[in-house]
């Protein structure tokens, strides 16, 4: 069901640090699909989640009761650094505003989504596409390891 009604989290951009970790420390799912749930949470679209967890040196498969609270701080910080740029250049450059004007955010400003095999620019390992779940995501497998402990 997408009924234009249908009921949108808050948006992620109108949360407080104090809000956000109100807010996760009541869920248990794993991360990405929690942030891209757009009833739970709002804004965060699929073009930026890769950066946004690169950021946060966090992998899409955590789950969030797994979180330490510095992670969650440092989710919140990248959440706000992933999608503020974007914001400024109205939006993607495959999105459209209500003019039908598309956005100024283009790929090279994107930092390891959509670019499999090239470094990381943090620490040179290549970028890999792994699946999650229904989706694909982009990660450094270094930066972004997943504990064995999840
Ligand atoms: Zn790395």
């Amino acid at each position: 069901m997408h009924a234009p009604t249908a009921k949108l989290g808050p948006n992620v951009l109108d949360l407080s640090l104090e809000d956000f970790r109100r807010l996760i420390a009541q869920q248990r799912a794993a991360v990405k699909s929690y942030l891209l749930d757009q009833s739970r949470i709002a804004g965060i679209g699929n073009a930026y989640i890769h950066d946004i967890l690169f950021m946060a040196r966090i992998h899409p498969l955590r789950r969030l009761e797994s979180l330490a609270p510095a992670e969650v701080d440092g989710l919140h910080q990248a959440i706000q650094d992933g999608l503020r740029p974007s914001m400024a250049k109205n939006g993607a450059f495959y999105e459209k505003d209500i003019y039908g004007q598309k956005g100024g955010f283009g790929m090279d400003e994107i930092l390891i989504g959509y670019r499999e095999n090239q470094p990381c620019p943090r620490c040179q390992t290549p970028i890999i596409k792994i699946k999650t779940g229904s989706t694909s995501s982009f990660i450094c497998p270094s930066c972004q390891a997943l504990p064995s402990t999840v």
